[in-house]
């Protein structure tokens, strides 16, 4: 669905953001809710992506969060487009499934759009979809999932995933595809289908263990997704699949601008190396003055600085010490330089530590697409 209006100065949709988004209102036209307090509270402790208010509504997480109260658990589901390497925006949502997968105990369905992405690109070749898929599925497999509880899968390679789809699609009209979509679904038929294929993934844990409440960690500006998955669940005695959305994490040339693969320059990829990301960080755009002498006579602007917004919403877990950023940033007696210089360590510390968990991804993938506990299930069940 475009976001897009007359009224507005902003379009979301799955394959497009353009121009500044209002998330608040983007909320209120999606139709999705705040993650209020007292859900927030029920939650504690909190990750910092929580506290931090860069996961901001939901579908139906209290609903489900009141059932797995009770005694019913919930699976997670969420994936990758796989058109490129993988930035920084993109571990984001795998890291918050983790955090969710450890507090909840929740079984996990990771798909890999290997078959949207050559679909909807006219440029990427199947062969190197494929290769793309490889190379992401060794990052996420070093975020750090549960291997017994994770299943990690590829459209073109768990084609059972056809079956599951072939359910769902008879219960999706081309009105309402493309109501959903606009009319980007017509441009050619597998791209017409995905959504099936899509609804599929959301559905899964259905189809491998019966009814199961879902919930769906994403950017807001998949959640389109959503919406048919949550139509058909009902008509195939599934529960709705629930969800709790992500802004878009700030590319670094632009606040509010987002981060984009295909313009490196406006992303620190987690193949980046060490000279790169500080190449990239000390071109990032800040809301600092232009020269010393008015910074420090004018003070900056924390709120209009990428990054203060990445030092905020991804490394600084003290909210004192996020604080006294601000603080001192305000009354210029902070410079951009040691923002810049703490952002840098914070990434290559970050960079670091992936790298090495991802010596272990080729043994962890066994598991998690075909020897784990959740991964055998899900081959002899769907
Ligand atoms: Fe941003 Fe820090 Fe510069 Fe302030 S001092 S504008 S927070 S980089």
């Amino acid at each position: 669905m475009s976001e897009s209006s007359e009224k507005s100065s902003f379009t979301v949709t799955p394959w497009e953001v353009e121009g500044e988004v209002d998330y608040d209102r983007l909320a209120r036209e999606f139709g999705v809710r705040p993650i209020e307090e007292a859900l927030l509270k029920r939650m504690e402790p909190l990750h910092i992506y929580l506290r931090r208010g860069y996961f901001f509504t939901h579908r139906d997480l209290d609903i489900i969060l009141d059932q797995y109260d009770s005694g019913s658990p919930f699976a997670l589901a969420t994936g990758r487009g796989p058109s490129g390497d993988m930035t920084i925006a993109h571990y984001i949502p795998f890291e918050f499934t983790r955090w969710l997968q450890e507090r909840y105990g929740a079984d996990v369905y990771i798909q890999l759009t290997t078959d949207e992405k050559y679909f909807v690109n006219p440029e990427l070749s199947f062969e190197n979809a494929e290769n793309y898929a490889s190379q992401n599925a060794m990052d996420i497999a070093a975020v750090g999932f549960d291997p017994d509880k994770t299943f990690i899968f590829s459209n073109l390679e768990f084609t059972k995933i056809y079956r599951p789809a072939a359910r769902i699609a008879k219960h999706v009209t081309f009105a309402t595809a493309r109501a959903t979509f606009g009319d980007s679904v017509l441009r050619n038929i597998g791209w017409s289908f995905f959504p099936a294929v899509q609804a599929a993934h959301l559905l899964l844990a259905n189809f491998v263990d019966g009814p199961t409440p879902v919930i769906v960690p994403m950017g807001i500006d998949q959640d389109s997704f959503l919406k048919i998955a949550r139509d058909v669940a009902p008509k195939l005695g599934f529960p709705k699949p629930g969800a709790v959305h992500s802004r878009l994490l700030s590319g670094l040339q632009r606040i509010g601008g987002k981060m984009s693969a295909s313009r490196p320059e406006t992303a620190i990829f987690l193949s980046d190396d060490d000279a790169t990301v500080k190449e990239k960080i000390w071109n990032a755009y800040t809301g600092g003055q232009a020269t010393v002498k008015e910074q420090r006579e004018k003070g900056g602007h924390p709120d209009r600085c990428v990054v203060y917004s990445w030092l905020y919403t991804l490394f600084v877990r003290s909210d004192e010490e996020i604080e006294r950023i601000a603080t001192e940033c305000r009354s210029g007696e902070r410079l951009c330089g040691q923002c810049k210089k703490e952002l840098i360590d914070f990434l290559i510390d970050f960079l670091k530590r992936q790298r090495k968990r991802k010596k272990r991804s080729p043994e962890l993938l066994k598991r998690y697409m075909y020897d784990g506990e959740l991964a055998r299930r899900a081959w002899d069940n769907v």
